[in-house]
């Protein structure tokens, strides 16, 4: 992102930013929005369908948001995609996924940290619709994200209070944005709610203090059991009365760490913790996987996986899930760190919940249940040889 742009966001990130071209904004916003094709209607299976289950992947992008929800029927539904420099990794999670195709990309609101690698994903993976607020910015990322989408093809659709979003067996509704002009671009955010059986999601952007007490105001039922917190943690969002009325089991906080806004804030942790609600952040856990089968819900988070054992000579490596929901290491990989070998894992291996998975190398190395083969040669140096798991996102999971 250019200097420029990086200076408006940590402005707006502060609060401080007034949009001066927002009636500009708006207006181009509108052209953006008007015209309309028409997408496919099929579903989209995908390889990695667990039927039943709807799967809510909070992607580690930094400081920034990105969510990928596949449906027990298997659609596929981004929100957002993280800052600019995501766009490749995002897209390569998705793939790892086996999301093939998106129904639907939510862009929350025009700033770089959500809409940033969304371009990325239009030119990749074919999308059908796309949900925006009304919003604009002048900014080149936004720019580029409009190119994409309308070279992509997608729908357009207009995102705020009281559209939905058609998926079979979810109920997907947009409680924000209530108005048409907001001084601070946050408060465009489109807020998200997506129940499946008896369990909610809320996905609020970076809606501020304004857009809840609107969401308050109409009474909408903000009831949720999982929250993707507001603005990154930002004492901005998170009002007392709004957490109250989400009264969430769960709260999970995108954000990088060290980052130069001070998210989370002490205050917002504080007030999390006396609502009782667990706190899942993506700059301690990575990345953070939401199950449910629309009634209990089990969250795993990429650190529950470990290389649990390596035998230098009888060249077997197992992995072990301590989770309580199935991992999914398409993309994931091991290496061998002083022979320089790299395992990749095959699309669609999976660990069970609690149970583990062994790869096994040299002359004697067999397939079997839970047993995958890496090579028939020798792979583990006698001497000592330790070895590391790296997930879809090249981010170091175990080491032993
Ligand atoms: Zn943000």
């Amino acid at each position: 992102m250019s200097e420029s742009e990086r200076g408006l966001h940590k402005l707006s990130c502060r609060r401080k930013w007034l949009i001066p071209t927002i009636l500009s904004s708006i207006v181009l916003a509108v052209l953006v929005l008007s015209g309309c094709s028409q997408g496919e209607t099929a579903p989209v299976a995908t390889p990695s369908v667990n039927h039943g289950i709807l799967q809510v992947h909070f992607l580690d992008v930094g400081q920034a948001d990105s969510a990928l929800l596949i449906s027990p029927g298997g659609e596929a539904i981004l929100i957002d995609g993280g800052n600019n420099d995501d766009g490749p990794k995002v897209v390569d999670y998705l793939k790892a996924q086996g999301v093939r195709e998106l129904s639907a990309i939510v862009a929350t609101h025009p700033h770089e940290d959500h809409i940033g690698g969304l371009d990325s994903v239009l030119q990749s993976i074919p999308t059908k619709t796309v949900y925006m607020p009304n919003a604009a910015s002048n900014t080149r990322t936004f720019e580029d994200f409009i190119a994409a989408v309308n070279t992509s093809g997608a729908e357009k659709i207009q995102a705020k209070s009281g559209v939905n979003l058609n998926i079979p067996d979810l109920t997907g509704v947009f409680l924000a944005p209530n108005n048409s002009g907001y001084k601070e671009l946050n408060n465009f955010s489109a807020v998200l709610k997506v129940t499946y059986g008896k369990v909610a999601f809320l996905f609020e952007g970076d809606a501020e203090d304004i857009s809840e007490a609107e969401m308050l105001k109409n009474g909408q039922d903000l009831k949720a059991n999982v929250l993707k917190v507001g603005h990154h943690g930002s004492n901005s969002s998170t009002t007392s009365g709004f957490l109250k009325a989400v009264a969430p089991q769960h709260a999970i906080i995108s954000v990088g760490a060290d980052n130069e806004y001070g998210h989370p804030t002490p205050a917002i942790l504080d007030r999390l913790a006396k609502a009782g609600t667990n706190v899942y952040r993506t700059d301690q856990s990575g990345t953070i996987i939401v199950t449910t089968d629309g009634e209990s819900i089990k969250i795993n988070k990429t650190d529950s996986i470990e290389l649990s054992d390596i035998d230098l000579h009888g060249e077997v490596v197992t992995i072990t899930n301590r989770s309580n929901s199935e991992v999914n290491l398409s993309g994931w990989k091991l290496v061998s760190e002083v022979g320089d070998q790299t395992y990749h894992f095959p699309s669609g291996t999976t660990v069970t919940a609690g149970g583990s998975l062994k790869v096994v190398s040299g002359e004697n190395a067999g397939a079997g249940a839970d047993t995958l083969v890496w090579t028939q040669s020798n792979i583990w140096n006698n001497n000592g040889d330790p070895g590391a798991l790296y997930d879809s996102q090249g981010k170091l999971v175990s080491k032993r």
